[in-house]
């Protein structure tokens, strides 16, 4: 029956993922992301403008069936659109199963409430990290209206945590658990939000006024303002870090496979909301493996 229940989840998070296509390819530079104007009318194939039909919309399926290609004009259709349609199916399938897991929901009662909607914000935000990853790789850029997005469900995310924050477990207001004793003085989940959201964007304000960043600008720079009132710190510590070895690594095998030059710039945003995901899914366990390097 769960099993079922998560399938069902999975096939309407990947019609979910196909609409985050449609507002990816139609985002021009400069306009709203939620222009309601260029989103609405049915979808048409991005090269011969032809208008889809119902069965060419099925996530997956359509792509599959038709072989990669459109079915008028045979143009070989992009990864993208399975590739979002499967990470969008997943979000609705793991985020809520990781949540209810890391709270213990099964065995402790927690307002359901202020759980389920703590759940729905935190399944937004990865749809718009999402939406964000591919509309910086696409345009070097990432849109205010998103950030704005993010920094107001941030918000929802903190009064939620707030309030269930005496029903969980102890050290359960943070992704990292006890191990943020390391790094946050309070365990105050105001006061982390806000730390979390102060120091993104000091950050990535210093790194851009000393000109170091070239890849990075000032969206990146809201981007962690935003996503930092979202995950709060000491995550947004981790995050940052954890961005830089992996933008750093990525930029090392281009060069090394000369796919790109030194001059060439990469999008940011991709590699610290990489950093975000890992820091809330795998950030305890990182830190544990790396003080048991010191015997700690
Ligand atoms: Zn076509």
């Amino acid at each position: 029956m769960l099993l079922l229940y998560l399938l069902l989840l999975f096939v309407f998070g990947a019609i979910v993922g196909s609409f985050v296509n449609v507002v990816a390819w139609r985002y021009k530079p400069g306009s709203s992301v939620f222009n309601l104007k260029k989103l609405s009318g049915r979808s048409r194939c991005p090269y011969c403008n032809k208008q889809l039909s119902w069965i060419e919309l099925v996530p997956f399926f359509s792509f599959m069936i038709q072989n990669r290609k459109c079915r008028t004009c045979k143009h070989r259709l992009s990864w993208q659109y399975p590739l979002v349609e499967f990470l969008s199916g997943s979000i609705f399938v793991v985020v809520p199963w990781f949540l209810y897991r890391f709270y213990n929901a099964q065995h402790i009662w927690i307002d359901p409430r202020f759980f389920w909607g703590l759940v729905t914000f935190w399944v937004l935000v990865f749809l718009i990290w999402l939406l964000i990853t591919i509309i910086d790789i696409r345009h070097y850029l990432v849109p205010n209206g998103l950030n704005v997005a993010l920094g107001v469900i941030g918000v929802f995310i903190a009064v939620s945590k707030n309030a269930i924050v005496d029903m969980i477990l102890p050290f359960h207001n943070s992704f990292l658990r006890q191990y943020q004793l390391i790094l946050s003085p309070s365990q105050d989940v105001w006061f982390n939000h806000i730390t979390g959201a102060v120091v993104g964007g000091l950050f990535f304000t210093g790194l851009i006024l000393l000109g170091r960043g070239r890849a990075m600008g000032w969206g990146d720079a809201k981007l962690a303002v935003a996503s930092g009132l979202v995950i709060g710190w000491p995550e947004m510590g981790l995050s940052i870090l954890l961005a830089f070895v992996i933008g750093g690594a990525f930029a090392s095998v281009l060069l090394v496979l000369k796919k790109k030059s030194m001059k060439d710039k990469l999008p940011f945003a991709p590699f610290l909301i990489s950093g975000f995901v890992i820091s809330i899914f795998f950030g305890a366990s990182i830190i544990q493996w790396y003080l048991g390097l010191f015997g700690v």
